[in-house]
């Protein structure tokens, strides 16, 4: 027999033998030494606590193999690398392997070598594996995600639920279930599948002191996000999107914003995949755009910020995500833009599931909404939907550093604990809802509601007043939810007091969000300049005047300095850089350097004089870049290649043509033309041409036609036109 102390000690001496500290963080060596006295042992933890310890060295400790049941292929080779540079030998077995591969994992295992096996419950599943388990020395089953197990999981997945049968047919083994969300629902829900009601439950607080919450409405976000972005310059984030497409675009729009970033998702080819990862994790990149397939097994400690582009689709799954930010105790931010359109869209991708199955999804997304439009506490929010009571609001979320509209509740409050009682506690908020507001929907009909005393006694109040008001009251503990019934409302102990003894409460209004709208999916043209609104009109008469005077310098017209539309794109983004600058419709290089200077020094002036700080950083450049096509056009003309064969190779007649070469020209690309032109004119007719354009009020071809006659063609204009701006202007 060895003492508790003996036994301490020589725990930590493994920990720090095979893993390197000396510390066991939080509840680590009691769950340890709850599972090695083969306790079945229930963990939940948040992401980034240390949850694989506990079943790692308990793993080294015991003779045998551990078997580890994980959900994903990606994070169990990690963990076995890890493991493998730690020398404790590890192996998975998966569908990844071959035959061969597959009999050499066996033979290890089965001669004890091996001290962890992890394993996909698919794979768990194959009668084959289940014989070959049967024959090896298990010490204990670890069961990672548990959460999974859960249909009110966010990822919810079916071969969880076999897990049991297969556990029970392998021995008397302890289990060992570890997640980082649970619910206390999925928490119910996870240790009746396992049947491990009795497991000594560690559940560790899930509070991340050190995340400051916040929820955007869902306006400008383009704007708004790099304008976030780059007020963290140089910092670690992620910011995820809902769909790949999203991926892609955002990931460009923030590196033509000059942010280092890159995309991730499932669909990029793997290596550029884990190369993207990498370039992350080693801080080549600043920021990753990702679908939330990014995140899991990464351990970056000092990921800044986590921006939900979109509004993601559960709590849990925010919850796990937003985890990612500030592992190492330091800052961290976040964001969430949220739109009720958002969660309109997210409930039509369930119309295909099963019933549960979409009936479920669509309570998350309910709790979602409503967390979001909430003008409560958000950490208070968070930490009950995840069982845990705040006693009073954190000080360091949106919602308690902004000033939020307040109401004095004490009458409504009571109302609502009546509604609950008289309907025997056994109702959701929305029917509470509906029969104090007095609604004769067939629920309360049928319930004979209609009839109850409270009926109607809050009809004064309008629209989700009553929810509202159900939400925050269970959120302050009157009211509690039945686990058993999903949904289910009943009076609280602390709402039986309030009921004998009233005192005031005061709650918050929810917030507006209905400006927020989902954001158009289309890309802005690129060659659209950004017209009219937000173009300031005092800038951009000064720079109209800098234009005539400049073009007035250089004997030019002044349409061939910049264009009208480059001015107001100026007089809109605020460039005060030659990059900045270039990136203006219309403006390339070229024009930089011809006539940027003294628009750069003007419009710097006058961000400095009107205090336009942070406008240069908000610019939200098109992503549209040169198309392949335009590319294609641009280097065959370099090479001198023939008008009439470009167009035939790219399927354009002249006419098309010429307006693409126009495009390219327009965007300040200079292009030499004249070996094209000199067979087509003599140089007489080109003169005639340049000069009336030299001397023109506008470049308008109409114009042009009208003023030089019937001498000549359209095309041969627009030609020397293009000549002309590619000489003088770009
Ligand atoms: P979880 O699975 O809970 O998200 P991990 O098991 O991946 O967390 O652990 C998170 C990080 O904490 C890892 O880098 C791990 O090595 C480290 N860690 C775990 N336990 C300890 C400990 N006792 N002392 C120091 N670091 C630890
Ligand atoms: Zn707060």
């Amino acid at each position: 027999m060895i003492t508790e102390q003996e036994q301490d000690t020589r725990l930590k001496e493994k920990l720090k033998e095979v893993f390197g500290y000396s510390q066991f963080r939080g509840n680590q060596e009691a769950i340890i030494n709850s599972i090695l006295a083969e306790h079945n042992t229930f963990v939940i933890m948040p992401t980034g606590a240390g949850k694989s310890l506990c079943y790692q060295l308990p793993a080294v400790i015991k003779p045998g193999t551990a078997i580890v049941i994980s959900p994903l292929i990606a994070l169990m080779k990690n963990q076995v690398d890890q493991l493998n540079v730690l020398n404790v030998k590890a192996q998975f077995l998966n569908s990844t392997l071959s035959k061969a591969e597959m009999t050499k994992v066996k033979k290890d295992v089965l001669s004890g070598e091996t001290k962890l096996l992890y394993v996909a419950p698919e794979s768990l599943t194959k009668e084959e594996n289940v014989a070959f388990l049967q024959k090896a020395n298990i010490s204990l089953v670890a069961i990672d995600e548990a959460h999974c197990i859960s249909e009110w999981g966010h990822d919810f997945r079916p071969e969880y639920r076999k897990i049991k049968s297969i556990i029970d047919s392998l021995g008397n083994l302890p289990i060992i279930a570890l997640t980082a969300t649970a619910t206390p629902k999925v928490q119910t829900d996870i240790q009746r599948n396992l049947q491990m009601e009795e497991a000594a439950l560690f559940k560790s607080s899930f509070n991340r002191k050190n995340l400051y919450y916040e929820v955007r409405p869902k306006v400008d976000t383009k704007k708004q996000l790099i304008k976030y972005v780059k007020g963290h310059k140089g910092k670690s984030g992620i910011v995820y999107c809902l769909s790949r497409k999203k991926v892609e675009e955002i990931a460009e729009l923030l590196a033509v914003n000059d942010v280092k970033a890159l995309p991730y998702h499932a669909g990029l080819d793997p290596h550029v995949r884990m190369a993207n990862q990498d370039a992350f994790l080693n801080e080549d990149v600043d920021v990753i755009v990702a679908t939330i397939a990014f995140g899991m097994g990464i351990d970056k400690p000092d990921v800044r910020f986590v921006i939900h582009y979109d509004t993601p689709k559960s709590l849990e799954g925010y919850y796990q995500e937003t985890g990612r930010a500030g592992r190492d105790g330091l800052e961290g931010n976040c964001v969430m833009f949220y739109s009720y359109d958002d969660i309109i869209k997210l409930d039509k991708f369930n119309k295909d599931k099963q019933v549960t199955e979409r009936e479920n999804a669509k309570h998350l997304l309910q709790e979602m909404a409503s967390y979001a439009e909430s003008s409560v506490c958000r950490r208070r929010q968070l930490l009950h939907y995840f069982g845990e009571q705040m006693h009073q609001d954190c000080g360091f979320c949106d919602n308690c550093v902004k000033p939020r509209e307040k109401f004095q509740a004490q009458e409504d409050v009571m109302l609502a604990i009546q509604a609950a009682l008289q309907t025997n506690q056994r109702f959701d908020i929305t029917h509470l809802s509906d029969v104090l507001r007095g609604l004769e929907n067939q629920y309360v009909i049928s319930y004979g509601h209609n009839r109850l005393p409270i009926y109607g006694k809050g009809a004064h109040r309008e629209g989700p007043y009553w929810s509202t008001l159900i939400r925050q009251i269970l959120l302050y503990d009157f009211l509690e939810k039945d686990i058993e019934n999903y949904g289910v409302l009943r009076v609280s102990e602390k709402g039986i007091h309030f009921m004998e003894n009233p005192y005031p409460v005061t709650l918050s209004k929810d917030h507006d969000f209905s400006n927020a709208e989902a954001e158009d999916e289309e890309d802005r043209d690129g060659n659209t300049p950004a017209h009219g609104k937000a173009c300031d009109p005092v800038l951009f008469e000064m720079l109209k005047t800098l234009q005539r005077k400049v073009a007035k310098e250089r004997k030019l017209p002044p349409y061939a300095v910049f264009q009208e539309p480059s001015l107001e794109e100026m007089a809109t983004t605020y460039p005060t850089t030659r990059e900045d600058l270039a990136h203006v419709n219309g403006v390339g290089m070229g024009k930089v350097e011809k006539f940027g200077r003294p628009f750069i020094e003007l419009i710097s002036k006058y961000v400095k004089d009107n205090d336009i700080a942070t406008a240069t950083e908000v610019v939200v450049k098109s992503t549209a870049n040169k198309s392949k096509a335009k590319i294609h056009i641009i280097q065959q003309i370099d090479r001198k290649v023939d008008l009439e064969d470009i167009a035939e190779a790219q399927d354009l007649n002249m006419a098309d043509l010429i307006r693409e070469i126009e495009h390219i020209c327009y965007a300040g690309t200079r292009l030499n033309l004249d070996y094209y032109i000199e067979g087509i004119m003599d140089e007489e007719r080109q003169d005639e041409i340049y000069d009336y354009f030299m001397t023109a009020e506008t470049d308008n071809i109409q114009i042009a036609l009208r003023e030089l006659g019937d001498d000549y063609s359209e095309e041969e204009l627009r030609l020397i036109r293009v000549k002309f701006l590619s000489e003088v202007a770009n």
